[in-house]
């Protein structure tokens, strides 16, 4: 069981399934929504996660047709993403979570969007797209 939270922890979350092929998302709108170069995302199961508490205070930005960005309204966490079109999976912002992890990051994507301040030093495959990685 993975358990995680948000900055001002009022969100609490567990999962009970498997964490998908790490990704660090470099669009632009991971870069503004985490404030930073890229958001490390993992594809989840959303049958497996729940809200354990804190669920009134999440809420979900629409940042393209059918897209929706969670996070936390009081602290600003982001929390996962979801397409409307695929809801069995979520994105999870895996920099919320609480519990250890052996796995690594897999892959950078959308790399041409990169800010050009940031200098890929990892040797980690770059792709495009791959929007949400390989199926979990
Ligand atoms: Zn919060
Ligand atoms: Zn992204």
């Amino acid at each position: 069981m993975f358990h995680g939270s948000c900055l001002c922890g009022q969100v609490l979350y567990e999962y009970s399934g498997e964490l998908g092929p790490i990704a660090m998302c470099h669009c632009s709108q991971c870069r503004r929504a985490q404030g930073s170069a890229y958001a490390t995302n993992s594809p989840i199961q959303a049958s497996e996660f729940r809200f354990v508490t804190g669920h009134e205070f999440v809420k979900a930005f629409e940042s393209g047709p059918g897209k929706q960005r969670a996070f936390c309204g009081e602290c600003g966490s982001p929390l996962y993403s979801r397409l409307d079109s695929k809801p069995e999976r979520l994105r999870l912002r895996i920099g919320t979570l609480k519990t250890p992890i052996e796995a690594k990051p897999s892959y950078h994507i959308h790399a041409s969007s990169a800010a050009e301040w940031y200098e890929f030093t990892d040797g980690l495959p770059r792709y495009q797209a791959l929007e949400d990685g390989p199926l979990v």
